[in-house]
C-alpha cells in the first residue's frame, strides 16, 4: 500500500453494516444492455424479470459517529411512486423489518443518532428515505452536479419519475461538494463517477480489518455491468461519462483489492453478511 492509503484508513473500532431495505422485481432490460431486444430471427424474445435488492450501508466511525450511505426508497414507496412506476419497479417480498429505521435498529443504533448521510445519487429508490431527515440539521452530502440535476429534472419534467419532488425538499441540510474526490472522514472517501447520473458518486471505505469496500450505487446495478463493462440498458444516460467512470473504478478496485457492492445485485449482496453482523 502507498502511504496515502495508510493515512486514509478508518481508525480501529470503525464498524460497517450492510442493510437490506427491500426487494424489487424488474424487467432486466432496464439494467442489461440489449436485454430482451428483438431481432429478425427472434422477433419476440422472452422477457427476463430479475429480483433486485435495495441496499444501504451504515458506518460507525470513532470520531465522526454514524454515517449512512444512501437511504433506500422510503416508507410506502409503491404508493408514493404511483402507477406505472410501482408496477415497472415492483416491490416484492415486503416485510416491515426492511424499513430504514428498523434496519438501523438491527445494528443497535437509532436512526435519530445518524450524524451524516452520503448520497451516491438521488434517484427515488436511493433517496426516498431522506424523509427521515426532514427538518433536522443532519448534513446530507451530495455532489453539486447531482443536486442541481435532480431539482432541474423535477422542475422541468426532463427526467421526472426517476427523481420525485417528495424528498427534494428545502428542509434538508444539503451539503454539496464539487470536484472528483472528497475525503469526508478518515477512511471514508467519495469519488465522483458520472454516467448513470451526472453527479453520481461511489463511496470507498478503507476498513481497518476487512480492507477496502467500494459501494458503487447505480454506476453498476448488477455485477454483469461491471464485469462486462456494459452500461445499463434503458436506465443508461451519459455513455461517455459512464465509460470513463468505469475505467476509474476498475483501476481503483484493482489497486485496493476492494470488495464491491453493486447498486442492486442480489447475488453480490447475498455473498456478504448483513446486519446485525458488522464488518470491522
Ligand atoms: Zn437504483
Amino acid at each position: 500500500m502507498t502511504s496515502i492509503d495508510l493515512i486514509n484508513k478508518a481508525p480501529a473500532g470503525t464498524k460497517l453494516w450492510l442493510l437490506h431495505c427491500g426487494d424489487l422485481e424488474v424487467d432486466a432490460a432496464f439494467f442489461m444492455r440489449m436485454g430482451g431486444v428483438s431481432t429478425h430471427s427472434n422477433p419476440n424474445p422472452d422477457h427476463v424479470r430479475r429480483k433486485l435488492v435495495l441496499i444501504v450501508a451504515l458506518i460507525e466511525h470513532p470520531t465522526e459517529g454514524l454515517i449512512l450511505f444512501e437511504t433506500g426508497a422510503g416508507k410506502d414507496y409503491p404508493e408514493v411512486w404511483g402507477a406505472p412506476m410501482n408496477d415497472i419497479f415492483a416491490r416484492v417480498d415486503y416485510s416491515p423489518d426492511q424499513e430504514l429505521d428498523a434496519q438501523i435498529a438491527k445494528t443497535g443504533h437509532n436512526i435519530k443518532d445518524v450524524k451524516a448521510v452520503i448520497m451516491g445519487h438521488l434517484h427515488v429508490d436511493h433517496a426516498g428515505g431522506l424523509e427521515h431527515f426532514f427538518g433536522t440539521d443532519v448534513p446530507i452530502y451530495v455532489h453539486e452536479d447531482e443536486l442541481k440535476h435532480a431539482f432541474c429534472s423535477v422542475a422541468t419534467g426532463s427526467d421526472l419519475g426517476v427523481y420525485l419532488p417528495h424528498y427534494l425538499k428545502f428542509n434538508l441540510n444539503w451539503q454539496t461538494f464539487s470536484g472528483d474526490f472528497l475525503e469526508l472522514a478518515p477512511g471514508v472517501n467519495i469519488r465522483h463517477a458520472p454516467g448513470h447520473t451526472p453527479g453520481l458518486c461511489i463511496m470507498q471505505v478503507n476498513m481497518p480489518e476487512s480492507g477496502t469496500w467500494i459501494f458503487t450505487t447505480d454506476q453498476y446495478h448488477v455485477h454483469e455491468n461491471y464485469e462486462a463493462s456494459h452500461p445499463q440498458g434503458w436506465l443508461a444516460r451519459d455513455h461517455d461519462d459512464w465509460v470513463r467512470s468505469n475505467q476509474m473504478i476498475h483501476m481503483l478496485a484493482k489497486r485496493t483489492n476492494a470488495k464491491l457492492v453493486f447498486g442492486h445485485d442480489k447475488e453480490c449482496f447475498d455473498s456478504y453478511k448483513i446486519a446485525p453482523y458488522s464488518y470491522q
